[in-house]
């Protein structure tokens, strides 16, 4: 036994997170289910630090020092089960399984539940950044024991992104919190992408632009207070040209979003909480619209023109325009990230995880596709208690948010006028404004609940609940508890 580490799994990320821990000086033992993986990893990369390939899953366990620590980067589900069983199977009480796999939640509380029973350390940890970040350095979200944390830290920390020179890795909390985060970073990496999305579709569909001057204002836009990783990609990608045809890249691409799954999750979870994430909602279903291929192609061909998406402006205008535009992605970006906590807020109390906000934020800095400037600001309002009630109550997201406002609007009334679709820019300022509705005609929702099925309300001015006997002569009013 000479490994200190293990990965089991060597696709994509798997292969990626091994060799940045040979890098930084950890002995690590590999296996994959077929070999060839394994082969290709040492053949390939085998002089970047010190590798023990293993042939089967028992080579592999042997190779590990005691206590062991082995992580697994295999297709989430049954895959990830199964080897968890088998290498639960081989290991000892005391021995550390780290799940580093896209695991739904739910599946690392059983999962977590299942190996402590046997004495062993299982953690399920959330890695973002793709397979650049697995190498280069991810954002790492273990959730597991105390025990686990403290003899994992030093080698998640060796592995992880640096932020101002701090480690991208914090311990989130027990059993199911670090995946619980990671899915939310998840959905709210869904909203980021959309917006960007709707905002360079005004641009294009609205303002007439080429994606080459779409992808120059991006460029300039990450000089501001939307730097962050997607906003830089996304001028990288609108520059691109088609090798085949000399067209933009992004005009040959089939406009049809993939997912694979973390968006609804994120969204189901929120509706079994109760807690509106409106912005990442629109946005997966946005993904589920652009899968309808040949119905948008019948509905925009066969029956609704619709009005004219050109809006026709002068050069101040556009110019103006344009910033109106930034805003309105400042103001729904802030307003997708500030439903996320709600979210991993509301999961917390639920699971009892204490999980540290001002932490997150501080952890999605770097190596995450969700890095942003504004995380800072994000990590500061939590710490210092000003987001308590709501990161929107912070002076900073207030203030941003109050600039932003009036350009929101213009940008949303817009694109209902023109037909340009913005699910995301329209249901995030409809949350603020139903936020910021001291009285909402949810009242009359309540009557009509009393009405046709006895749900009883409750009134403004008087505790308890009442009931109207809608069929009775009268309609009187009856109190039905105090
Ligand atoms: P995949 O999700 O494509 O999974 C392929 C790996 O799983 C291969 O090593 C494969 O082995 C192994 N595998 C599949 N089924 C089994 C099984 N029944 N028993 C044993 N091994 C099995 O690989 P990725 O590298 O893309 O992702 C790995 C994990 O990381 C996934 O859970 C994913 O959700 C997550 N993740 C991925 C990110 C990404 O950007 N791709 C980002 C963050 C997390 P074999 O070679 O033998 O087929």
């Amino acid at each position: 036994a000479q490994a200190n580490v293990g990965v089991v799994g060597l696709a994509a990320m798997g292969a990626s997170l091994a060799r940045n821990l040979a890098r930084h000086g950890n002995k690590v033992a590999v296996f994959n289910r077929s070999y060839a993986r394994t082969e290709h990893l040492i053949d390939n990369y085998g002089d970047e630090g010190t590798f023990y390939p293993a042939k089967t899953v028992q080579e592999f366990v042997a190779s590990l020092e005691r206590p062991r620590t082995a992580i697994i980067m295999v297709k989430a589900g049954e895959p990830t089960d199964d080897v968890i069983n088998e290498l639960a199977d081989l290991m000892e009480p005391g021995d550390i399984i780290v799940d580093g796999g896209n695991a739904f939640y739910q599946d690392t509380i059983r999962r977590e539940k299942e190996m402590s029973a046997r004495g062993i350390h299982f953690v399920g940890m959330g890695v973002s950044g793709g397979e650049e970040g697995a190498l280069l350095g991810p954002s790492l979200m273990p959730g597991g024991s105390d025990e686990s944390w403290e003899r994992l830290k030093p080698i998640l920390e060796s592995i992880a992104a640096k932020a101002e020179g701090e480690p991208c890795v914090t311990h989130i909390g027990p059993n199911g919190a670090g995946h619980f985060v990671k899915m939310v970073h998840n959905g709210i990496e869904y909203s980021d992408m959309q917006l960007i999305a709707e905002s360079y579709d005004l641009m294009r569909r609205g303002l007439g632009m080429s994606p080459d001057q779409i992808g120059d204002v991006f460029q300039e836009w990450n000089g501001t207070e939307l730097n962050s990783y997607l906003i830089e990609i996304t001028a990288e990608v609108l520059h691109k040209k088609d090798e085949k045809t000399g067209q933009p890249l992004v005009d040959v691409i089939l406009d049809h979003a993939g997912m694979k799954g973390t968006g609804t999750w994120t969204v189901q979870t929120a509706l079994m909480l109760g807690v509106p994430v409106t912005g990442i909602a629109e946005a997966v279903f946005a993904r589920g619209l652009s899968s309808e291929i040949e119905l948008r192609d019948e509905a925009a061909k066969q029956h609704f023109a619709g009005p004219q998406a050109l809006i026709e402006l002068g050069d101040d205008e556009r110019k103006a325009f344009i910033d109106d535009i930034r805003h309105a992605l400042y103001a729904s970006k802030i307003i997708a990230y500030a439903q996320g906590f709600n979210e991993i807020t509301a999961a917390g109390k639920v699971y009892d995880w204490h999980i540290d906000l001002a932490a997150v934020a501080r952890i999605w800095r770097a190596g995450c596709i969700i890095r942003a400037e504004f995380l800072d600001r994000i990590s500061e309002s939590f710490e210092t208690g000003q987001a308590d009630v709501l990161l929107l109550f912070a002076p900073y997201f207030k203030k941003a948010i109050e600039e932003c406002e009036a350009s929101w609007r213009r940008i949303v009334a817009t694109c209902a006028a023109h037909g340009i679709p913005d699910p995301v820019f329209a249901s995030s300022l409809a949350y603020f404004d139903g936020l910021r509705s001291t009285r909402l005609p949810a009242s009359l929702i309540q009557g009509q609940r009393d009405l046709f099925g006895a749900h009883t309300y409750q009134r403004v001015d008087e505790p308890g609940s009442f009931h109207i006997l809608w069929a009775e002569p009268g309609q009187e009013e009856i109190q039905t508890s105090k």
